[in-house]
């Protein structure tokens, strides 16, 4: 029998939570946990936008699987919150975050957040806005009016590594102003496109008044939780659907996935 990719990680992650569990008990479960964030894009049924996109029904039963697990949902706000005030992240939290502020969004993903109550943050490309395919600024309003969390994914989608710190500035500055403008409510957190990241980009985000910033798989071993570089883990429509999602939500992904990264340095992400 041939396995796919993804069936052999998650085998792979299975033993190894196991033999965590066996030789090191409790408190090395702890070393390993690491916030688990959800990271989704289009939610959709017809498989466009790249492979980035989650079936309706995908996202109904995954958000149903974390009510019924009673986990604590939290935006990205209020899990930039609880960083900041340097308490121990409780291990029940997940957060729900989606990028690009597609129009399916609101179309197929806003009545499922509706109705299992789930405070989703949503990272709009702010120059994107209204235009074909993305959130209109009325469609940005209600959702943010109805606990939706409304925030920054920069003005022209850039990859940063190709910035300058003004260049980086200038995005971070003006799609907070004009989300600012459309929800009436502050935008504190920041999500960076690609998942690129430069080594300024902190100082600059800081003084522009946002309290952290999010980007997408590891790139390097390290699980501390750094406030201006939070992981996320993808959720992508795959075979195994609710098993890999059970393991993404559980917190101990991200340690596994760090740890390959190390071992494999290579470019997938
Ligand atoms: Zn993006």
């Amino acid at each position: 029998m041939r396995l796919s990719n993804s069936r052999k990680i998650t085998i792979i992650i299975v033993l190894a939570a196991a033999a965590v569990l066996y030789f090191g008990g409790r408190s090395s479960l702890e070393k390993c946990y690491y916030p688990p964030i959800l990271m989704y894009h289009s939610i959709d049924d017809h498989g466009s936008k790249l492979k980035l996109s989650v079936p309706v029904k995908e996202l109904r039963a995954q958000m149903k699987y974390l009510r019924d697990k009673k986990y604590d949902i939290v935006s990205s706000a209020q899990l930039a919150e609880m960083i900041k005030s340097g308490e121990k992240i409780p291990h029940n939290i997940v957060a729900v975050t989606l990028d690009d502020g597609y129009m399916d969004n609101y179309v197929n993903a806003f009545p499922i957040f509706k109705e299992y109550k789930i405070p989703a943050t949503i990272f709009v490309i702010s120059g994107s806005i209204g235009k074909p395919d993305f959130l209109t600024a009325a469609q940005m309003k209600e959702m943010s009016d109805a606990g939706i969390d409304i925030e920054s994914h920069s003005v022209t989608h850039p990859f940063i590594e190709g910035l300058t710190p003004d260049g980086f500035k200038k995005e971070v500055v003006e799609s907070k102003k004009a989300i600012e403008k459309i929800t009436g409510k502050s935008v504190d957190t920041f999500c960076y496109p690609y998942g690129g990241f430069k080594d300024f980009a902190p100082d600059v985000l800081k003084d522009a008044g946002y309290d952290a910033a999010f980007v997408t798989m590891p790139r390097d071993n390290s699980i501390a939780v750094d406030a201006y570089r939070l992981k996320r883990v993808k959720i992508a429509s795959g075979p195994f659907g609710s098993l890999d999602f059970r393991i993404k939500a559980s917190g101990y992904y991200m340690w596994f996935k760090a740890h390959r990264w190390k071992k494999k340095k290579s470019t997938e992400y």
